[in-house]
């Protein structure tokens, strides 16, 4: 058996073909993973379909592997964290944590209560709500937290009673691989599957006639090809998509505390969150003490090999993505803004690229109004709060966005104004396993997350017993 093989059924299953797995902080071909055929893609949706009969009736049985699913992760098996820096790039600390909140996101779902609902129960009638499986999950994760956004599908769509198939980016399948071959140990066969290939793969899994209920976590192109995939027969769906998270800094800041949270906020898993700054909006008259810190921090940040002690920011988890970066901060560059910090790749192997801070731009840069998704931060002025709250929602993403203010009262009212699923306070990026995520208009489709998370994955019910 190969390092790396799919979960079908319980077993470990090899492909007759692989495709090659490069390590971002080399840019060389490090590993190989499995590239499932048609057929196999048949038979783990065949497995996730007989599994569900049996998964479905015993929610004790759900709890409990759901509870050894969480400590095993939380145990930190050897070499997961490792492998996730191998194909990802965040630094090894970041990988552990990853690892360690999986497990704790399992666990969570693990422990929550869904109870009845009872609408009425009178002389008349009875009548409650409940909810139900769904069936077959097939769910697909991005490549920049494989492991914690498969845990996010994987806790509440098992504990309602649904099986699934999980698919990872074929930039990152490695983790998610082992994952599936860990939980095999304590999960009844076929009741998740893990399968790894390229984009072509989720496009079967989204158009096939088994799986009932589509989790998406990605882009707006895809997820948008995903829905329109899902509408033949109907297929449920949940999108998290890409975001383009405003920042606004009210004027009564105190500038170094607040520029290096935003910058930490930004420069998370090097810019590469849904759901991490991607446009500071600030006062004039604060601007240039605000970029000097924020530029500050990114030139003493520890760029490098994410294996490497003490690296703070590993590279570009790819070269499309590093390719995109380079464009996106060159073309602003161009247009006539000022890097403060940064402003190019570093030279040598890997998709490495310079911490960068731009400055002297306004909205219009494809920089400001697109989803860079990587190192990468324009901060732009703005003049009255009436102004920025319009240009902060004049998106089509709706994600999240962040107000910043020494009165937390002043900002809440600002950022309850924010077009968007989360609207944070003197803080950002802030998640945790019952606090609902979901994005407004092209940010997405639904909720995952919390007792919201759990009723994606079920259908109402009604139960409507008479009295009479
Ligand atoms: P992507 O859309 O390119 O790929 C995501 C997944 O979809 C991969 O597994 C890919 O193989 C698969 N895929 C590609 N084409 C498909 C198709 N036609 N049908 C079905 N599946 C297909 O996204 P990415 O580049 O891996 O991830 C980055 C994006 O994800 C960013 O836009 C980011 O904001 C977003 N994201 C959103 C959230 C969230 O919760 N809202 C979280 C993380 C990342």
């Amino acid at each position: 058996m190969a390092e790396f093989g799919m979960t079908i059924d319980g077993v470990q299953v090899e492909a007759s073909r692989t495709f090659g797995v490069v390590n971002p902080a080399t840019g060389e071909v490090h590993a190989q993973a499995p590239d499932c055929s048609p057929e196999q893609l048949d038979s783990a949706f065949a497995s996730a379909a007989a599994a569900y009969g049996g998964w479905r009736g015993d929610e004790d049985v759900r709890r409990k592997a759901l509870h050894a699913a969480g400590d095993l992760l939380m145990a930190m098996p050897a070499d997961l964290a490792a492998t996730l820096t191998g194909e990802q790039g965040k630094p090894l600390k970041d990988a552990i944590g990853e690892v360690y909140a999986s497990g704790m996101w399992l666990k969570y779902y693990a422990d929550l209560e869904m109870p009845r609902e009872v609408l009425q129960d009178d002389a008349r009638a009875l009548i409650e709500v409940v909810r139900r499986p769904m069936g077959v999950v097939a769910a697909i994760t991005p490549w920049n937290f494989p492991l914690v956004l498969a845990a996010w599908k994987i806790g509440p769509a098992l504990l309602a009673g649904n099986t699934m198939v999980l698919k990872p980016s074929p930039y990152t399948p490695l983790a998610t691989l082992k994952l599936g071959e860990m939980l095999a140990s304590v999960l009844p066969p076929g009741v998740l599957n893990v399968v790894s290939g390229a984009d072509p793969l989720g496009a079967l899994m989204t158009a096939h006639p088994t799986p009932r209920k589509i989790s998406f976590t990605g882009s707006v192109a895809t997820g948008k090809r995903v829905a329109a995939a899902a509408a033949p027969d109907l297929k449920r769906v949940t999108l998290e998509l890409g975001g383009n998270d405003p920042a606004i800094i009210l004027d009564d800041v105190d500038v170094e505390k607040v520029a290096a949270r935003v910058f930490d906020s930004a420069f998370v898993n090097n810019g590469q969150v849904c759901s991490a700054i991607k446009r500071v909006y600030i006062p004039e008259q604060l601007h240039d003490a605000f970029v000097e810190v924020l530029a500050a921090k990114a030139a003493a940040i520890k760029v490098g090999d994410g294996m490497q002690d003490g690296v703070q920011c590993g590279p570009v988890n790819n070269k499309p993505q590093y390719d995109r970066v380079a464009e996106l901060v060159g073309e602003a560059l161009q247009r006539g803004a000022r890097a403060a910090a940064g402003g190019k790749a570093i030279d040598g192997p890997g998709y490495f690229f310079e911490p960068t801070i731009l400055t002297g731009l306004e909205d219009g840069f494809r920089i400001v109004d697109e989803e860079q998704f990587g190192p990468a931060l324009p901060v732009v002025t703005y003049t009255s709060v009436e102004e920025v709250v319009e240009r902060a929602n004049a998106s089509e993403f709706g994600l999240s966005g962040s107000v910043w203010s020494a009165d937390a009262d002043r900002a809440s009212a600002v950022a309850e104004q924010l077009e968007c699923g989360t609207a944070w306070v003197n803080t950002h990026f802030a998640l945790q396993p019952n606090q609902p995520f979901g994005g407004f208009k092209w940010s997405g489709i639904g909720t995952e997350n919390g007792v919201w998370g759990l009723q994606g994955f079920t259908d109402v019910q009604v139960v409507h017993r008479s009295k009479r």
